[in-house]
């Protein structure tokens, strides 16, 4: 693949996205831009910042982009391959 194809292979998936559904209010795998933030009472868009490196995985925290305020955290779980040995 070269680099001349990246971005319209990009705009191919993001395409076959279907559109957001509403919010069911479960961030199950969020990498979410928005978040519920409570001091500003309404969803904000987050910044992302690595926290912690954990042995399970990179915890991440998302901040409010307007207030800080800590909105949200996920440890991005590095999925090590299981060696199987027969
Ligand atoms: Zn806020």
């Amino acid at each position: 693949m070269t680099p001349n194809n990246l971005p319209r292979f990009i705009r191919q998936s993001a395409a076959n996205t279907p559109p957001k559904t509403e919010q069911t209010g479960m961030y199950k795998d969020f990498d979410a831009t928005e978040l519920y933030c409570s001091k500003c009472k309404r969803p904000v868009p987050v910044r992302k910042r690595l926290l912690l490196v954990l042995p399970e995985g990179d915890k991440y925290e998302y901040l409010c982009a307007f207030c800080l305020e800590t909105v949200g955290t996920k440890i991005d779980r590095q999925v090590k391959p299981v060696s199987v040995i027969i």
